[in-house]
């Protein structure tokens, strides 16, 4: 039996910056060039050619509409989008402060 659980671990924060994918209730975002209205199935940015390996959301998730999306994009790392928020948000808190 397979279910879909959250883990923590250590990502390269860099790294999804470059090549995530943002998605809204209603339309997705890149969040490299920050081009809004792409199609969420989309595995490259149509704007700046960022190709998509993790994806976030701004939208209520569903256990059913990530089951969907796992299958039809299993390439992709799925990331809580809050915590990357909040790891991005810190390490340019700590740019600011210099340490
Ligand atoms: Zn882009």
């Amino acid at each position: 039996m397979k279910g879909l659980l959250r883990v923590w671990k250590e990502f390269d924060l860099q790294d999804i910056e470059k090549h995530l994918i943002v998605v809204g209730e209603l339309s997705s975002e890149c969040f490299s060039c920050h081009k809004i209205g792409i199609d969420s199935k989309s595995s490259v940015c149509p704007t700046c050619g960022a190709g998509f390996k993790y994806m976030g959301f701004r939208r209520k998730l569903s256990m059913n509409y990530l089951r969907q999306i796992r299958e039809e994009l299993p390439q992709l790392t799925f990331i809580d989008f809050d915590d990357f928020k909040r790891a991005i948000g810190k390490r340019d808190a700590r740019k600011l402060l210099d340490i």
